[in-house]
């Protein structure tokens, strides 16, 4: 299909909606005279309510039909001229063109309390007015002189077509909307029996009482309530409708001058009475069903935002319940001991499994376990509670505990405290170190063995050392003592400028002791001698036995003269002393040759061999005596 040939067919189509929109206007407004009095029918914009509900329902293109068929109404007028069919035409369309941009919203007409007085204020009040107007230019020619009475007739078609839109326009804008009804069975026999009851009531008041006197005038506005009722339990649209039905059998009964509004005595006052009837009815119908319908609307939004409510609250809790399983996942395979308590009371309230083999014991809802029947000393329990409530954690801490059958064993346990629901809870983590501590114990007692045996070593070396640098009879350092620390015991004096003096001591004539009392005398006379000699001298001072019946003192720091009058105090010492050997009581005396470095040699090998020398002439000079040693010069 080309462009062109698309563009007629729009236009076709086009021309064809404008017909039938001008058709459906005329049949419309036909069908409305039919129902009411003339002359009144040709005083109302008829085709006004439906006109405005093709604007707002279709869109504003239709206006060329609506206006077709205003003008086709206008037309079939009796006795007008060109011009008034004309502006008869024009208001009508004004009015509904401009109720129009004053609508209910398209979508949901009268569903809320601002749509409803924008439809009030705009097309009921203003677009009547309007209309009205139209058709006061028109009365104008016939009420000329009488100007009371043509605002009297201004007013009547100012009321008639507001009643016209209030009652049809509602209904043609609901029609085929989506509205809330109850829906059910129960509902629509309630729906069913309600509207039945109100058409029975209204024909019966509205056509069959007398009316004349207006007694039963208020009647019809009790229907209200009915209308009322099936707008809140079942439709707003057939509430309308139901109205509309009441005002057409009002109108019949006025037709018929029956029922409860044919109170007048003019049909013109009995027709006021219908349209204030169903000015009333729709107007509280709209008021009250925008109330209803802004409260349902309340209502669906608060049910939606508890439905949100209850998904968010739903999906936060499936997700903590998520995050309580990996927790708990996670603690019950922990790859150590955890449990956690009740930091006030103890009471155990979750222990995984390697905790409970640990404890050998099962937590159980009908079985409170306290954490301080697992402690082997309860004051210990009692410090880690306490450093729990001062620190709120504690670190590596080793306490003894038992299991749940008295085993004891050495734990090492890190706790944490943490809140929960106002409550303290204490999170253990627990270490079985008795087997380190087995170790430990081992590794000590290893330890202290090896001690002992360094010891005893020690002290083997120490008698090795003794046997080597020692003489066994007397105790006294031997002659290889002496010859290794002499030579650096004259060294150190010399570097600090200190004189070593020498003694080089000899017992008189021991051949004889011996001789006379034998070896092993001899022998003790030596001991008690080196026990003497020991004695005698200075802890500084060296004490050795030199060979046989010679013994050799080094005296460091000790001047000529000191070691001189030593020697002599040994000398007389010696001399008087009785020593008791093998039972006899022997005396010696004793030879000394003395000598002092540097004075009379600066190396070992000069001083020994000056001492030696002294100890020749003390020999020589008759024994028991000190000799000094020749200085130096002398001897070479
Ligand atoms: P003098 O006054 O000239 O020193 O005469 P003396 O007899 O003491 O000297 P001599 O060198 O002739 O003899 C030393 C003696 O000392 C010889 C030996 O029997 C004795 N003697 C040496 N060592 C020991 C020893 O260990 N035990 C005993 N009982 N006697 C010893
Ligand atoms: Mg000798
Ligand atoms: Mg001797």
């Amino acid at each position: 299909m080309s462009v062109r040939d698309a563009a007629w067919r729009s236009w076709g189509a086009l021309a064809v909606l404008q017909a039938a929109v001008a058709a459906a206007c005329a049949l419309f407004a036909a069908l409305l005279a039919a129902c009411l009095p003339s002359p009144y029918s040709h005083w109302l914009q008829l085709g006004l309510p439906l006109a405005l509900a093709m604007l707002l329902r279709l869109g504003r293109r239709v206006w060329p039909g609506l206006a077709l068929g205003l003008l086709w109404l206008a037309w079939g007028e009796p006795g007008l001229l060109l011009a008034e069919r004309l502006l008869l035409a024009a208001s009508g369309l004004a009015a509904a063109l401009f109720s129009a941009y004053l609508p209910p919203r398209r979508s949901r007409p009268f569903f809320r309390q601002a749509d409803v007085l924008a439809f009030l204020a705009g097309p009921v009040a203003l677009g009547s007015l309007l209309a009205a107007l139209g058709r006061v230019f028109v009365l104008l020619p016939a009420y000329r002189h009488q100007l009371p009475e043509l605002a009297w007739a201004f007013a009547r078609v100012w009321l008639g077509d507001a009643v016209l839109l209030l009652t049809l326009a509602p209904i043609l804008l609901l029609a085929g909307r989506t509205e809330r009804s109850c829906g059910g069975g129960a509902c629509w026999r309630e729906t069913s029996l309600v509207a039945g009851a109100t058409l029975s009531l209204a024909a019966l008041v509205c056509c069959a009482l007398p009316g004349r006197g207006g007694h039963y005038a208020i009647l019809p506005y009790l229907f209200i309530m009915l209308l009322l009722w099936l707008a809140f339990r079942s439709q707003l649209l057939l509430a309308h409708v139901l109205a509309l039905a009441i005002v057409a059998l009002a109108l019949a009964g006025i037709r018929f001058e029956a029922g409860a509004l044919a109170i007048a005595p003019t049909i013109d006052e009995s027709l006021l009475n219908v349209a204030l009837l169903g000015l009333v009815q729709s107007v509280t119908l709209l008021v009250f069903g925008a109330l209803l319908e802004e409260r349902r609307q309340v209502e669906r939004n608060l049910l939606q935002a508890n439905q949100s409510l209850e998904a968010k609250v739903g999906e936060r809790t499936s997700q903590l319940v998520e995050s309580e399983a990996r927790l708990r996942l996670m603690a019950d395979a922990a790859p150590f001991p955890l449990a956690m308590n009740r930091l006030a009371g103890g009471e155990l309230i979750y222990a995984n499994e390697r905790a409970e083999e640990l404890f050998g014991t099962h937590l159980h809802p009908s079985r409170a376990l306290r954490v301080q029947d697992f402690y082997v000393n309860p004051q210990e329990r009692e410090d880690v509670a306490q450093a729990l409530r001062v620190n709120g954690r504690v670190a590596d801490r080793e306490v003894k505990l038992k299991n749940a059958q008295g085993r004891e064993f050495w734990a090492l346990i890190s706790c944490s405290v943490v809140k929960s629901d106002k409550v303290w809870y204490a999170i253990n983590g627990i270490n079985d170190i008795s087997e380190r501590k087995r170790l430990e114990q081992n590794l000590r007692d290893a330890n202290a063995s090896l001690r002992r045996k360094v010891e005893e070593i020690e002290r083997l070396q120490q008698g090795l050392r003794d046997q080597v640098l020692r003489d066994p009879l007397t105790g006294l350092f031997n002659r290889r003592h002496l010859d290794d620390i002499l030579p650096r015991v004259l060294d150190h004096m010399l570097a600090l400028h200190r004189d070593v003096a020498v003694l080089m001591v000899d017992a008189d004539h021991f051949k004889r002791v011996n001789d006379t009392y034998g070896h092993r005398c001899g022998d003790a006379v030596l001991t008690a001698l080196g026990a003497y000699l020991s004695d005698h001298f200075r802890s500084g001072d060296i004490v050795c036995r030199y060979g046989g019946e010679e013994f050799f003192v080094l005296l460091p720091g000790a001047s000529l003269d000191a070691a001189f009058a030593k020697a002599q105090q040994l000398c007389e010492a010696v001399r008087a002393m009785e020593i008791d050997a093998l039972g006899h009581t022997l005396s010696v005396t004793l030879s000394i040759g003395l000598a002092l470095c540097p004075l009379h040699g600066e190396d070992a090998e000069s001083v020994v061999l000056a001492a030696d020398e002294a100890l020749y002439q003390a020999k020589q000079q008759g024994r028991d005596r000190v000799c000094v040693a020749a200085p130096i010069q002398m001897l070479s």
